[in-house]
């Protein structure tokens, strides 16, 4: 009994299925595993041909020698080009974000690694937002000028006019090729307008040439914010974060046209920067509690972030759920995204003396870096995740010595105050 579909996905009873509904079956079938309700993990590097036939007709779609016959599908041939638990894994991934097609990779920085060098060529120019995740940062300002191509940021909170602005002053409209952002920027929460990159990436596209729009949307996504739907042409994910959700994997995905994942999975069978089939297990695990995972952390940012806007302690609070003081801010939140998700930063008081000894202090949640797992994380951006770039531009995007980044995990949010409350003291 399979769910009848469509180009938009599974429906019953004339009505699509929503995500949530669809991550513990959808396109797996028992009959090609002794029956069992779960996909085995097909642990294995080469599958076998029925015939020679078989082989040579899988060969000549994989590597594009002829087109596909009407309902032929690519067969399995390695597990670097494709294995059964990445292909249901991203089945499932794409409904999300209500995209043609996704791809999984190894890591958050495989996904932007090897989009970014299928979709660039020696001479373009990538646009970026600022700040980004250091190892994008990295990648875009050092890596990929080896290869000639150019990169240039604005900052996340800038307008869409000084941003045009910015283009035109410099002249890289016509070398433009690709706007990356990351949007809610990391730790500082600034959003930035989706639709608005994708107006200017119209206006500098030519027939010949399509500038891409890539969201990296590790934040919020794939539950409160689908970029697809306001114009981005690939979303990114570090599948690490929210997506694994227990901190226990490190994995990466992307989601857009068939057009575009079928040129970044090209290139991933030649980076070799597949996931492995037991991440893709896990990651198919963790797709089925995602929705009450995130909606259940955003609820406990919520409290927190009430608990910490009135604090004594408190200087400044960055989190999504309150932007009442910022109309430009506010304006893009109701358009893009659905809820606040649950990273928050602050300022403390005073500067790094006072931020260590708040987290030394702590006792429940954990001072680690990353973020998006099932246990609250603590960290410093000045000195830990971001100590890469250099104090002026850290200034510049509003990273001070006494910002604290918390990921608000799923414990009880009043256990979570009282930890705060308690290293708080110590201060
Ligand atoms: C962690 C992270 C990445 C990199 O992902 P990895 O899985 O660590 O390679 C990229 N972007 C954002 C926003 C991240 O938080």
């Amino acid at each position: 009994m399979q769910l009848e579909e469509d180009h938009l996905g599974p429906h019953l009873n004339g009505k699509h299925l929503r995500p949530e509904s669809l991550m513990m079956s959808y396109g797996y079938n028992p009959e090609w595993s002794e029956m069992a309700v779960k996909a085995p993990i097909y642990q294995t590097s080469t599958f076998v041909f029925k015939n020679a036939e078989e082989g040579k007709a899988f060969f000549e779609l994989a590597y594009g020698l002829r087109q596909k016959e009407e309902k032929e599908e690519l067969g399995l041939i390695y597990s670097r080009l494709n294995n059964p638990d990445l292909e249901i894994l991203e089945n499932r991934l794409r409904i999300w974000d209500g995209a043609d097609e996704a791809a999984v990779f190894a890591s958050g920085m495989a996904a932007t690694s090897t989009s970014l060098l299928a979709l660039l060529k020696p001479g373009d120019v990538i646009l970026h937002s600022e700040p980004i995740y250091g190892g994008s940062d990295y990648y875009i300002k050092n890596i990929l000028p080896k290869f000639g191509i150019r990169s240039m940021g604005f900052r996340a909170n800038a307008t869409a006019e000084e941003v045009e602005e910015l283009v035109n002053k410099e002249g890289i409209g016509e070398k433009l090729a690709m706007i990356f952002i990351e949007t809610p920027a990391n730790p500082t929460n600034h959003l930035v307008d989706i639709e608005a990159c994708a107006t200017l990436a119209k206006k500098h596209s030519t027939e010949a040439k399509k500038v891409v729009v890539a969201v990296d949307n590790t934040f919020l996504g794939p539950v409160f914010s689908h970029p697809l739907k306001h114009g981005a042409d690939l979303v990114i994910y570090s599948a690490t974060k929210y997506i694994g959700g227990h901190s226990d994997l490190i994995a990466g995905a992307c989601a857009g046209s068939a057009e575009i994942i079928k040129a970044v999975k090209g290139m991933r069978t030649f980076m070799g920067s597949m996931a492995s089939p037991w991440t893709g297990w896990m990651l198919m695990r963790s797709l089925e509690t995602l929705k009450i995972r995130m909606e259940c952390q955003a609820r406990g940012a919520e409290t927190v972030a009430a608990y910490l806007k009135n604090h004594s302690k408190v200087e400044k609070l960055y989190y999504l759920g309150d932007l009442s003081d910022n109309p430009q801010q506010e304006a893009i939140y109701k358009k893009q995204c659905s809820a606040a998700g649950s990273m928050i930063a602050f300022d403390i008081k005073g500067g790094e003396k006072e931020a260590f000894l708040f987290l030394n202090n702590l006792k429940l949640i954990k001072l680690a870096v990353s973020l998006g797992g099932t246990e609250s994380l603590a960290e410093h951006p000045a000195s830990m995740t971001h100590s890469d770039i250099n104090p002026t531009d850290r200034a510049v995007m509003g990273i001070g010595e006494g910002m604290v980044r918390i990921s608000v995990g799923v414990e009880h949010p009043d256990d979570i105050i009282s930890d705060i409350e308690q290293a708080f003291a110590h201060v």
